[in-house]
């Protein structure tokens, strides 16, 4: 995409990512060395969870986290249609069948009701995502997973830093997993980790990612490096990926006060706009934010809001979908024979959704110019209406 004044979004990148990542460079080790322990370390302990393992992006860990428990062709998996394509894709790698349940319009993520009423005999796990950062309902997929005797895995890859009645999220359920792209709360460009306090799991990941090579075996030189126990990858995360990522571990705290001055920000400026939904928090949220979403009030259409975003980039602002509907791709339509009407609560939401610039140096005359911006891109589709 071309050059926009003010971006969807950026990352922030300081002196410490720079010197960090110059010294994973000469450290003569450029693969599964300090760096990335140092990085499982700190995002493991972030999450309250025992266990980390980087792996080289937040699907590859989604994938893992299946195979390692042991889901594969037969199994049902349920899930959200309101999310990244990657949280059904991962089900698909290992053979399973995502099978979608509807969302509660307050918090976007499945509403726990229907989770329940989806179990059957088939069900090996639930995955859940916290959509945009929201925690809500975590504690109740838990529940429900425990009562039935399966896994809950959370993809967490939008939440990392969010806590929700003072638990953190990616450790609600067997394990999270957590993305690092550039979007992101922290990134290292392309990176993920998972986090567990299940040692088998964990062990099962680790060598999975490293070609099913020992879990044991950390690094080059032990005389073991040709031995494969079990069908692995190479999901490996560079010791210079890590770097920064340790780098951005050591600012999360000041990264999430700054997503949240920005969230603050957009909330105060077009709270009393009448065509507008802010995101819900609710009370017993912390929130890390991921991305700012806002809603067009029901009544507006698919087009007009479409004709809303091509207004704003074309007016130099960032702003996109966020997200259609999984069921819908034309992959997913083709194979499970999904159409529109399945999910009617999520799709309704995501045809009036836009997200808008979101990093930590927007500023205030930025986030001004946004919300002008946007108010008049809507103030234009009521003309065209009347
Ligand atoms: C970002 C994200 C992922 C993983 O993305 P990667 O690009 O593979 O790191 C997975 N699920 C959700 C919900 C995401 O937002």
């Amino acid at each position: 995409m071309a050059h926009q004044e003010i971006p969807l979004s950026r990352p922030s990148i300081t002196r410490m990512e720079e010197e960090l990542v110059l010294r994973a460079m000469r450290s003569g080790r450029l693969s599964m060395g300090a760096m990335t322990e140092e990085f499982e370390r700190l995002v493991a302990a972030e999450a309250g969870c025992r266990h980390g393992v980087a792996v080289s992006s937040g699907t590859c860990g989604l994938h893992l986290v299946l195979r390692g428990l042991g889901i594969g062709p037969g199994d049902e998996v349920i899930t959200t249609p309101f999310s990244f394509v990657a949280s059904a894709n991962s089900i698909l790698y290992v053979g399973a069948k995502p099978v979608f349940v509807d969302i509660c319009p307050k918090s976007l993520n499945m509403d726990p009701s229907r989770v329940e009423a989806a179990i059957g005999p088939r069900t090996r796990a639930i995955l859940a995502v916290e959509a945009f950062g929201n925690p809500m309902h975590m504690d109740a997929y838990a529940s429900i997973a425990a009562s039935r005797e399966i896994p809950l895995i959370e993809d967490s890859c939008e939440a990392l830093g969010t806590s929700f009645k003072g638990r953190r999220c990616g450790g609600f359920g067997r394990a999270g997993v957590f993305g690092f792209y550039a979007n992101k709360q922290i990134t290292t460009g392309e990176g993920g980790m998972i986090v567990t306090d299940d040692e088998r799991l964990a062990d099962a990941c680790r060598s999975m990612r490293n070609q099913g090579r020992p879990a044991s075996q950390g690094g080059h030189g032990t005389g073991s490096w040709l031995q494969h126990e079990r069908l692995g990858y190479n999901y490996r995360l560079t010791e210079i990926a890590a770097a920064m990522g340790v780098a951005q571990m050591r600012r999360l705290p000041d990264l999430i006060e700054e997503r949240r001055r920005v969230a603050n920000a957009y909330v105060e400026r077009l709270m009393a706009v009448p065509e507008l939904v802010l995101p819900t928090v609710v009370e017993q949220a912390s929130m890390s934010w991921f991305v700012f979403v806002v809603r067009l009030a029901a009544g507006f259409t698919r087009d007009e809001r479409d004709r809303i975003i091509r207004g704003m980039r074309n007016h130099d602002v960032g702003s996109a979908d966020y997200f259609p509907c999984i069921h819908l791709q034309a992959f997913y339509r083709e194979r499970f024979g999904h159409k529109e009407g399945d999910f009617p609560i999520a799709e309704s939401v995501a045809e009036r959704t836009l997200a808008l610039p979101f990093f930590v140096d927007l500023t205030q005359r930025e986030i001004d110019l946004v919300c002008q911006t946007l108010e008049v891109m809507i103030s234009r589709e009521r003309l065209v209406r009347s």
